[in-house]
């Protein structure tokens, strides 16, 4: 099997640093200044029973106000792109901030028929741990996702519990 799998979220949730630690090498470039990948990576895993095709999408976050700035556009397009034909959606979001820009990104994936995963990444910040369960109660009300976990792209914890959910959409 082969399978095409989607990585998106506003800038700086940590999508460049999910995708290379899923790889296992830098093949997308990570940064603390937003939008720094303007283009979509790809990076192929290949397991003995399947192929993973993952794209770090940028530009998903733009509201619509700001949808008629040439490079928005065009990021818009490269998202839009990106999203046709995947098997599979992981959906990043940070820890306990749920912003404007991340409600933005889940709008656009409304009419996306693949199953949606949800990644809470930068989980290695929290200090109180004791909020997080009802905080995702909450937000994964916001749409039916196929699952729900907890990450840190990071440091690697639990991203391998994301790849097992991910396979099962392969
Ligand atoms: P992107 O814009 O979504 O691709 O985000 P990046 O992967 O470039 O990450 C943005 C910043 O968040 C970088 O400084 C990363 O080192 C940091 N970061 C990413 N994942 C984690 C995580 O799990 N924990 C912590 N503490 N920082 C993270
Ligand atoms: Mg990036």
């Amino acid at each position: 099997t082969c399978g095409f799998v989607a990585i998106v979220g506003r800038p700086n949730v940590g999508k460049s640093t999910l995708m290379n630690r899923i790889l296992g090498q830098k093949v997308s470039i990570t940064t603390r200044r937003p939008q720094t990948t303007r283009h979509q990576v790809r990076g192929i895993k290949t397991q003995e029973d399947a192929q993973f095709i993952y794209v770090d999408t940028p530009g998903m976050h733009i509201m619509s106000k700001d949808r008629n700035k040439a490079i928005n556009r065009f990021m818009n397009q490269a998202a839009t792109q990106a999203l046709r034909d995947v098997d599979c959606v992981v959906f990043i979001i940070d820890r306990t901030r749920w912003s404007e820009e991340d409600q933005a990104v889940l709008t656009r994936l409304e009419h996306v028929k693949a199953p949606v995963i949800l990644a809470v990444n930068k989980v290695d910040r929290l200090t109180d741990k004791s909020g997080l369960m009802p905080w995702l109660a909450e937000v994964g009300a916001r749409r039916d996702f196929a699952a729900i976990v907890p990450i840190s792209a990071k440091h690697g914890t639990n991203v391998d519990e994301l790849e097992t959910e991910v396979a099962k959409h392969l």
